[in-house]
């Protein structure tokens, strides 16, 4: 990330542990921490909604609604926000922490390392026409039970790591 020292151009630095980049010549540190984000599984209780990704990384593969969080947000005010503005829709207060976990993402040459927090709310009834899309993000919706889920379509490790612990939770509500 880091080609020379931020602090004093030193050409030394060096990025240690995948984790800390240190200038031995300065002094300089910078922790490139595990940042958190959210991911959101929708039930209608016999569906799940998907996004299809309309961006790299992961162009065109299914995604669970949510993204990073920002400085200063709670996990759920964080994943409320990214429902706005990737489907025009708020959760609301009421989704459930259920896993959590590390992800690898890269965009724009930089690898975040993050930790997804996955929440679950079911709506019964939610249809398509209750989301507005935010098309540069998003390409298209998916309602799909959860079983019928090739994981192999979801875009990131830790989603299909949320699908299979949404499924063994029993929360689906399908039988
Ligand atoms: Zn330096």
């Amino acid at each position: 990330m880091f080609k020379f020292c931020p602090a004093c151009g030193s050409r030394n630095i060096r990025f240690e542990n995948n984790k800390v980049f240190r200038c031995p010549d300065c002094g300089f540190l910078y922790y490139h921490n595990t940042a958190a984000a959210t991911g959101l599984v929708i039930s209608t209780s016999e569906e799940i909604v998907l996004l299809v990704r309309a961006k790299d990384p992961a162009k065109g593969k299914l995604d669970l609604p949510g993204g990073f969080i920002d400085p200063g947000e709670s996990a759920l005010e964080g994943l409320r926000r990214e429902c706005r503005e990737e489907l025009g829709w708020d959760p609301g207060p009421h989704c459930t922490l259920f896993a959590s976990f590390p992800n690898v993402y890269p965009y724009r040459n930089i690898v975040y390392n993050t930790c997804d927090l996955f929440f679950t709310i079911t709506v019964p009834g939610l249809k398509a026409g209750d989301f507005t899309l935010e098309e540069k993000e998003v390409a298209g919706l998916r309602f799909i039970k959860p079983r019928d889920i090739t994981l192999e379509d979801m875009a990131f490790d830790s989603g299909r790591r949320a699908i299979q612990a949404f499924l063994k939770s029993g929360r689906q509500g399908e039988e």
